[in-house]
């Protein structure tokens, strides 16, 4: 087999989406499983829908994962340039060798026409379609005169070029994901190859590309399973030998139905892009991962097991580990549903497996001048209580905010049921006892309070429940020693005291 050779070729007419980074991400393990080349290509033909912006932002997100092209705009490359508009006269000079085959046609028929016909055939209850029956009767090189055709292109008159599909040939096409599957030519209606610009349509450039990058596997989303069967025409018409395909499924809704969407993203409370994406026109900010406290890691792996399932049903793999072990034949064919619980699983697992001084450095940069009074070593034990429960590292400040701060006011439902007159006497004197303790530290003030609520008679809970109120605010977060160790002997005190004089 020759060299594998895989290319990513995104269009810039938007954020990347959770399904995009999926695509890349396959295509990257793919290449780098075979020992081959990923390639980024920027498909910016379509002119009508490029957004400013969107270029950077995939390559932004792709960094962002660790999904690194060998060759890109970016970073060049051997088949530079790598953004499709840049190409133009490759596509002009095998757009001369395609005229000379019978696989393509001129056509002078103008939008307002074409919707004319389209209105008409919608009048019948039918549905238009520029084919193998219709070109008969168009305005094109197939039904107009040699002499007719000349005349036109030297009055300037607009042209596009359309891909003259054989009639009645079954094509059987290959995917390594969906098997294979027949299609009648007679189905497919024959596409615009270069438009009245001169620009190259998606088909054209694309399998242009993919000849000239030395593609040797396409593996791309399943809305383009319908273009297969024009594509392999196109290599057949260019006397070109195709590479294999691959079509991914969907990623689906949480529920399980339907295309996941931005809008259940809104809906649901979880990102769809990598990277927050601002829109330059309404201005509106779509949330992405990173910036909702992801790790790169975490979100990778989410994405790689949305679709592919590694042997042993493993769920954590690093990016080595994926590339090691990802095999295209085992991707599903089946759609995968999307879990903003699963997604915070993996976020939770790489959070634990983090070491509190990884975590601490991250905790700085989020919380900016936040932690300058606070010790490293106090920041450290925090983090050490709270990493096992969190799931985005800004939890642990959240989470864990009466490390920072005394409880100003102490939560209604807890009150009720944790607090009376006799809760505020046994408080009172648990301050008083636990002023003598020398050692401030979780082991002895837990064997310290247990003497106190013996020498009283008291159950556990009538002391630990008042106690983690007057030092929390609210009956959460972890074991009460603990916190008392991490607060120190003079503010755990002053909460208690706090607590007898302010709760009623
Ligand atoms: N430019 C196409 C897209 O935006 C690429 C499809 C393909 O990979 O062939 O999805």
């Amino acid at each position: 087999m020759s060299k594998v050779r895989v290319r990513f070729a995104p269009s810039p007419t938007g954020p990347l989406h959770l399904g995009g980074v999926r695509t890349a991400l396959y295509d990257y393990l793919f290449a780098k499983n075979h020992g081959g080349d990923f390639v980024l290509r920027i498909e910016d033909t379509d002119t009508a829908r490029f957004v400013e912006g969107a270029e950077e932002y995939i390559m932004e997100a792709l960094e962002w994962c660790g999904i690194i092209p060998d060759e890109s705009p970016k970073h060049g490359g051997k088949f530079a340039p790598y953004r499709q508009s840049e190409r133009r006269d490759i596509y002009d000079r095998h757009l001369v060798e395609l005229l000379k085959t019978d696989y393509a046609y001129i056509a002078f028929d103008t939008p307002e026409e074409l919707d004319e016909i389209r209105n008409e055939f919608e009048k019948n209850g039918e549905v238009f379609a520029y084919n193998y029956i219709t070109r008969n009767r168009l305005k094109n090189s197939l039904t107009l005169s040699k002499e007719e055709v000349e005349q036109l292109k030297k009055d300037n008159v607009p042209y596009v070029v359309r891909f003259k599909m054989p009639i009645d040939r079954v094509l059987n096409l290959e995917d390594i994901i969906r098997g294979n599957s027949a299609v009648n030519t007679n189905t497919l209606d024959d596409k615009v190859l270069i438009k009245n610009d001169g620009m190259p349509t998606y088909h054209f450039a694309n399998v242009v590309d993919d000849h000239e990058m030395e593609i040797s596997h396409v593996i791309r989303g399943e809305e383009w399973l319908p273009s297969l069967g024009l594509h392999y025409l196109l290599y057949e018409a260019m006397g070109w030998e195709k590479p294999e395909f691959a079509h991914l499924s969907l990623i689906l809704k949480p529920e399980g139905k339907g295309k996941l969407s931005k809008r259940d993203g809104d809906k649901f409370g979880f990102p769809v892009f990598p990277l927050d994406f601002k829109d330059q026109e309404t201005g509106a900010i779509s949330k992405g991962y990173r910036e909702s406290g992801y790790f790169p890691e975490a979100f990778l792996n989410m994405v790689a097991l949305l679709g592919w399932s590694p042997a042993n049903d493993r769920e954590l793999l690093t990016l080595k580990e994926m590339i090691q072990e990802f095999d295209l034949y085992k991707v599903h064919k089946a759609g995968a549903r999307f879990s903003k619980d699963k997604a915070e699983w993996f976020n939770q697992e790489y959070l634990k497996l983090k070491s509190p001084e990884e975590v601490l450095i991250i905790l700085k940069e989020l919380g900016g001048d936040k932690f300058q009074n606070y010790s490293d070593e106090k920041l450290l034990k925090i983090i050490s209580l709270m990493k096992e429960r969190a799931t985005f590292v800004q939890d642990i400040y959240t989470q864990g905010l009466f490390f920072f701060r005394s409880p100003t006011d102490y939560e209604e439902k807890a009150v009720k049921k944790a607090w009376n007159e006799s809760a505020a006497e046994i408080i009172s004197e648990l301050c008083a006892h636990l002023d003598k303790v020398e050692k401030f530290e979780a082991e002895d003030l837990k064997n310290s309070i247990h003497h106190f609520a013996e020498s009283k008679s008291l159950g556990m809970g009538k002391v630990m429940m008042p106690l983690r109120l007057a030092l929390v605010g609210e009956l959460k977060g972890p074991d009460v020693p603990d916190i008392l160790e991490i607060l120190g002997k003079e503010v755990s005190l002053a909460r208690l005291q706090n607590a007898v004089n302010n709760i009623s």
